[in-house]
């Protein structure tokens, strides 16, 4: 699904193209920058005229994300603002919720889990990222978002000006599925109540689906897609719910942050909020 790789490093690039792609380069590398990824001085790397850095051809891989651990501190804290009241009790909820799933064996993918992955982060958080399913990194570990793709997502929490441990971040379904392939429906509808009653439990002020599999599993609507869903502000259940692509499509395709970053502005004014001054 959505394998409409441009793939900028495939193929022969004649010279006029070079300067093109520096550009796209530059552009991303600028972009990571805005996701606090400063790992890499575009000026450095990407001279603005002609001639060779260090590197015989430029390599529009995405670099290594290197993003710096924070410790996980879940404290609730109090809710602002005046938004609905939350459940008297969403961390026990939570807590009960995440027991169940580890003993759930309502589909197939009970059987090939390393460990079940309900989701983590703050019960009383405003903002909710909701992704597809465990990958092999989050089936170890039991935690959403752990791999190359969760540290993109760490990235895009901190550019919006949270912390990591300041959202609730979950999946569709709580097991991985085999291969990283998509859930089936069957699979999806089995484990939907867990998501649904999780989002309940937090009362979230507004729901961040993460690609193709959320956008369908929360709308109820198999017929959307990503692409032209992102950035519209959808409702669930009376919360608006905005898609936008999951963390590994843009490790995969890297244009695509730039309307990801777009939708993800969006979401920080809706929440009446400030993005960050860029640092350094
Ligand atoms: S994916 Fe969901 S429904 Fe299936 S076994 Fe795991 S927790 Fe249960």
């Amino acid at each position: 699904m959505g394998n409409d790789v441009r793939g900028p490093g495939s193929g022969v690039r004649g010279p006029d193209n070079r300067e093109s792609v520096l550009a796209d380069l530059r552009e991303q590398l600028l972009l990571d920058q805005d996701f606090g990824l400063e790992f890499l001085d575009p000026q450095a790397v990407l001279p603005t005229s002609r001639g060779r850095s260090h590197s015989p051809e430029p390599t529009p891989e995405p670099p290594p994300i290197i993003v710096p651990a924070r410790p996980r501190t879940p404290d609730p804290g109090p809710r602002t603002g005046g938004d609905p009241p939350p459940s008297p009790l969403p961390a026990s909820e939570l807590t009960s919720i995440a027991a169940q799933v580890a003993a759930c064996r309502a589909c197939g993918l009970c059987q090939t889990r390393t460990n079940t992955v309900p989701g983590e982060g703050n019960p009383a958080a405003e903002l909710v990222f909701v992704g597809e399913g465990p990958g092999a990194d989050e089936d170890v570990q039991g935690r959403p978002f752990v791999g190359a793709a969760g540290e993109l997502l760490t990235a895009m929490i901190q550019a919006m000006g949270f912390r990591r441990e300041d959202v609730y971040i979950a999946n569709v379904v709580k097991c991985r599925p085999p291969g990283n392939r998509t859930p089936e429906s069957g699979e999806v509808a089995a484990c939907l109540p867990y998501l649904n009653r999780q989002l309940l439990a937090i009362r979230p002020k507004i729901i961040v689906a993460l690609g193709n599999t959320p956008l369908r599993a929360l709308t109820g609507d198999d017929k959307l897609g990503i692409t032209a869903q992102r950035g519209k502000m959808l409702d669930w259940r009376g919360i608006p719910l905005l898609p936008t692509f999951h963390p590994a499509y843009l490790l995969r395709n890297p244009p695509a942050k730039k309307p990801c970053w777009e939708d993800l502005k969006a979401v920080v004014k809706f929440l009446g909020r400030e993005l960050p001054k860029r640092g350094g």
